[in-house]
C-alpha cells in the first residue's frame, strides 16, 4: 500500500516537473528562480532539500553552478529535454521508486545503472590495455543487449553505460538500442576517435546518448599511452560535439604519473573550453596481469587530487565526480547492484567494473537471478565495507573483505586473458591499503 502511495506521489511530482520544465524553456533566467520558489511551497518536507538549497544559492550568487545550469540550457533543445525526462524523471525519480520497492520485495540490491561491454574489440592499441590484443572475439549481441535493458526497466533501471573495449566500434547497434529504448538514458565511455559528423547527426536524432571521452592528460601523456594523433582526434571530436550543442563529458584515470596534470587548473580550463559538462575521475586500479602497482598514487598524491577537485567544485562550471574520494555522497561502495553492476562482453555479470569475479552469466540466467547470486548477496550484506568513506572499496582499501567474499561465494575469475587468483590481487592491494589508512583516517576525522 505504501509503495502504491509512493508511486502515485512520484508520478504526480514527475508530471508537475514536466510542466515546469516546459515553462522554464520560455525564459530560463527569469523563470528558474520563480520556479524554485514554487517548488519550495509545494514540496513535501525534506524532499531533495540539500539539492534545492544548492540550486537556490547557485541562482542567487550567479556562481559556477549557475553557469553550468545555463550551459545545460544552451544544449540542443530536443537532447536537453530528453535528458531531463530520461535522466531526472525516469532514471532518478520514478526509476528510483521502482528500484526501492523491487529491492524490498526481492531482498537484493537493484541497480540505478547498468554498465555493459558491447564488445571486447577496440580500434586503438593503448599501452597496458588488453582490448586491442583480444580483438573482436567477444560481443554481446544486439538481442542480448536489448534483453538486458528490457529486464532492467522492469526492475526500475533506466540508465545504461557502455564500456569495453571501445563501445563505438558497435555504434550502429548502440544507436538502435537508443532508438528502441527511447525512455532510457545511454552514456558511453569512449576513446572519442570514432565520433564523426554522421555519428553526431545520429546523436541528435535519437537524443538519449551522451559520450564520456577518456583523456589521460595533455597531448604527450595521452598519445604516449594511446598512440600518436589520438589527442588531436579527441580535440576534433569535442569540437564537433560542441558545434552541434551535444552534451559530453570526460573520464580521466589518475595515477602517480599523471595526477598533477589531470587535476590542474589548466586541464579543467581546457576541457571546459572544449565544451565538457562533466568530468569523472577514477583512481588507478592494480587489477589483472598487466597491473603496475607503481602507478598507484601515494597517500600524498591522492590527498592532493582530493583537495584540488573539491576546490574546483567551488569555482569551475563543470560537474566533477572523484569516484574513490566521493563515496561519502553515495554511502560507500556502489557496486554489487547497490547502484550499479557490470556485464562483460562475455556475458559475465560482475559486481563492479574493476572486480572480475562472478557466479552468474547473463546467457544462463536472468538479471534478477544474477542480482541474487552469491557474490552479489555478499556485497548486499557487507555494504558499506568501511565506516570511513575515504576507504570504501572491498578491494583497494579493504582487500581482506574481497578475499573473503570471493572465497566464501566460490565466485570465479572472469578475466578474458589470464584468470587472476583473488589472493594475488588482494596481496597486491594490501600495501596500498595499509599505507593509505592513516592518512584516510586523519582526513576523514578532520573533514567529516
Ligand atoms: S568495488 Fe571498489 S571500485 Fe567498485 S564501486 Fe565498490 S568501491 Fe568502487
Amino acid at each position: 500500500m505504501n509503495s502504491l502511495v509512493e508511486k502515485a506521489k512520484n508520478a504526480a511530482i514527475a508530471a508537475s516537473l514536466n510542466q515546469a520544465w516546459k515553462y522554464l524553456g520560455k525564459d530560463p533566467e527569469t523563470n528558474i528562480p520563480k520556479l524554485l520558489d514554487m517548488v519550495d511551497k509545494v514540496a513535501p518536507e525534506g524532499w531533495y532539500e540539500g539539492q534545492r538549497k544548492a540550486f537556490h544559492s547557485a541562482i542567487d550568487q550567479k556562481n559556477n553552478w549557475y553557469e553550468l545550469i545555463m550551459k545545460v540550457w544552451n544544449l540542443d533543445e530536443g537532447v536537453r529535454d530528453t535528458f531531463f525526462q530520461n535522466f531526472i524523471v525516469n532514471a532518478s525519480l520514478s526509476g528510483s521508486a521502482i528500484q526501492e520497492s523491487t529491492k524490498e520485495k526481492e531482498g537484493c540490491n537493484i541497480p540505478w545503472a547498468i554498465l555493459l561491454d558491447p564488445t571486447s574489440a577496440c580500434n586503438l592499441h593503448c599501452t597496458g590495455c588488453w582490448a586491442a590484443e583480444y580483438g573482436n572475439k567477444l560481443n554481446l549481441t544486439l538481442d542480448e543487449l536489448d534483453s538486458i535493458v528490457s529486464q532492467g526497466k522492469k526492475l526500475g533501471t533506466y540508465m545504461y553505460i557502455f564500456t569495453g573495449g571501445e563501445p563505438l566500434v558497435r555504434k550502429k547497434d548502440i544507436i538502435r538500442l537508443c532508438e528502441k529504448h527511447s525512455d532510457c538514458e545511454f552514456l558511453s565511455f569512449t576513446n572519442g576517435t570514432l565520433i564523426d559528423e554522421e555519428f553526431c547527426q545520429e546523436m541528435l536524432r535519437v537524443k538519449n546518448f551522451v559520450p564520456a571521452i577518456s583523456l589521460e592528460g595533455f597531448e604527450m601523456a595521452n598519445d604516449g599511452r594511446r598512440g600518436q594523433g589520438a589527442y588531436e582526434k579527441v580535440m576534433k571530436a569535442m569540437k564537433l560535439l560542441k558545434e552541434h550543442k551535444l552534451p559530453f563529458g570526460i573520464s580521466a584515470c589518475y595515477t602517480s604519473q599523471n595526477y598533477k596534470d589531470i587535476s590542474s587548473e589548466e586541464f579543467f580550463d581546457m576541457i571546459m573550453e572544449a565544451g565538457a559538462l562533466f568530468i569523472w575521475f577514477f583512481h588507478y586500479m592494480p587489477v589483472g596481469q598487466g597491473a603496475v602497482p607503481e602507478l598507484l598514487p601515494t597517500p600524498e598524491q591522492r590527498t592532493e587530487v582530493y583537495r584540488r577537485i573539491r576546490e574546483f567544485r567551488k569555482t569551475k562550471a563543470i560537474f566533477s565526480m572523484d569516484f574513490q574520494n566521493d563515496a561519502e555522497y553515495v554511502g560507500g561502495c556502489i557496486a554489487g547492484g547497490r547502484r550499479y553492476l557490470h556485464i562483460t562482453a562475455n556475458g559475465d555479470v560482475e559486481p563492479c567494473v574493476f572486480i572480475h569475479y562472478s557466479n552468474a552469466n547473463i546467457r544462463n540466467c536472468t538479471l534478477l537471478e544474477a542480482l541474487k547470486s552469491p557474490i552479489f548477496m555478499a556485497y548486499h550484506d557487507g555494504q558499506p565495507f568501511n565506516e570511513n568513506m575515504l576507504r570504501p572499496c572491498p578491494m583497494l582499501e579493504n582487500p581482506e573483505k574481497l578475499r573473503k567474499m570471493v572465497k566464501d561465494t566460490g565466485a570465479k575469475s572472469t578475466d578474458y586473458e589470464a584468470p587472476e587468483q583473488v589472493d594475488t590481487l588482494c596481496d597486491r592491494c594490501t600495501p596500498y591499503a595499509e599505507n593509505w589508512k592513516p592518512q584516510a583516517d586523519k582526513l576523514w576525522e578532520r573533514d567529516a
